[in-house]
C-alpha cells in the first residue's frame, strides 16, 4: 500500500471526481531508466502548490479526488498494461489520472473507453510496430494505441524524432502528426482547432514532448520541444472533450526537480480546468 498521496487527493473513491493512479514501471526503456520513481516524486513535488489555482479561479481543496495508488509491481509489460487496463475499467466513469512509469502505459489506460480520440504530446512519433522485440515497448505506444482506436483518431503533437521506417507506416497507415516546429509556426490553438476530434478525447503527455530546458528529466530527452504554455493552452482547448488523461516518462534519477514539479503543476491545471465541464 502506498501512503504518500497526491496533494489535495482528500476525496474517498466513491464521492470523487477524478481518480489518481501511479504505474511505476519502466522495463522497455531504452537510454536512461528510471521512470519507475516518478509516480512518488510527482506526487511529493504536488505539495510545492497552493491548494487556489489562480487561473481557474478553483480551490482543488474543493475538488473531489481521489489519489488511488499505485499499480502493483508487474514483472514484464504486457502484465504492466492488463494491470492498467483492469485498474482503469474499475476507475470509469470518474476521469483516470495515471502517472508512469513509461509511456506503454496508455495502450492498457485507453482499452476501457469506446468510440475516443487519443491525442498525444510527445517528441517522438512512438510508432514502431515493434522495438527489441517488444510489441509493447514505449517506442510503439501510438502504433498500439491506433489498433485500438483507429488510426485515424491518433495525433501526435510536439513530434521532432523518429525512424524512416516509422514515417513511413506513418505515411501508409495515414497517423497524423505535428511538429514541434509546426507548433511553433502556426500556434497549438491553430493545430488543435483543426483536428477532426470525437466528442470524447484521453490525452497523453509523454513530457519529452516537453523542451528539455523545462523538463530536462525524461528517459529520451529531445532539444526544440513545446513550452509548458503550449500543453496548458491544449488541455485548455481540448477541456469540454477530455475524459482521460496521462504523464507519463519523468525520470527522476535524471530530473533537477523541475520536471516532476511540472507534471504534477500540470495535474493540478487539468484537474482545475475540467472541473466544471467533466461530468
Ligand atoms: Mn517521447
Ligand atoms: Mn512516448
Amino acid at each position: 500500500m502506498n501512503s504518500l498521496k497526491f496533494a489535495d487527493a482528500n476525496s474517498s473513491f466513491n464521492d470523487a471526481k477524478f481518480v489518481i493512479l501511479g504505474a511505476p514501471f519502466d522495463l522497455t526503456s531504452s537510454f536512461r531508466t528510471g521512470s519507475r520513481f516518478a509516480p512518488n516524486r510527482v506526487r511529493e513535488a504536488s505539495y510545492n502548490f497552493e491548494t487556489y489555482l489562480m487561473e481557474h479561479d478553483i480551490d482543488l481543496a474543493d475538488v473531489p479526488f481521489h489519489d488511488a495508488g499505485n499499480i502493483d509491481e508487474c514483472g514484464n509489460v504486457d502484465e504492466m498494461i492488463d494491470g492498467v487496463e483492469e485498474a482503469v475499467k474499475k476507475i470509469l466513469p470518474k476521469f483516470p489520472i495515471l502517472i508512469g512509469g513509461e509511456h506503454s502505459l496508455t495502450t492498457g489506460a485507453v482499452k476501457p473507453f469506446r468510440d475516443i480520440s487519443v491525442v498525444f504530446i510527445d517528441a517522438h512519433l512512438d510508432f514502431r510496430n515493434e522495438y527489441l522485440g517488444i510489441k509493447n515497448s514505449h517506442a510503439c505506444v501510438s502504433r498500439r494505441v491506433s489498433e485500438i482506436v483507429g488510426v485515424e483518431n491518433v495525433f501526435s503533437i510536439g513530434v521532432r524524432s523518429f525512424s524512416k521506417e516509422e514515417k513511413n507506416d506513418a505515411e501508409k497507415l495515414g497517423l497524423k502528426y505535428f511538429s514541434s516546429f509546426d507548433v511553433k509556426e502556426k500556434g497549438i490553438e491553430n493545430i488543435i482547432r483543426n483536428l477532426n476530434l470525437k466528442e470524447k478525447v484521453y490525452l497523453s503527455l509523454d513530457m519529452d514532448g516537453i523542451d528539455p530546458a523545462f523538463a530536462p528529466g525524461v528517459g529520451n530527452p529531445e532539444p526544440f520541444g513545446l513550452t509548458p504554455n503550449d500543453v496548458v493552452k491544449c488541455i485548455k482547448m481540448l477541456k469540454k472533450r477530455l475524459v482521460g488523461f496521462d504523464v507519463v516518462e519523468v525520470c527522476p534519477p535524471h530530473d533537477n526537480g523541475n520536471t516532476s514539479l511540472l507534471g504534477a503543476r500540470i495535474i493540478r491545471d487539468l484537474i482545475g480546468c475540467t472541473e466544471k465541464t467533466y461530468e
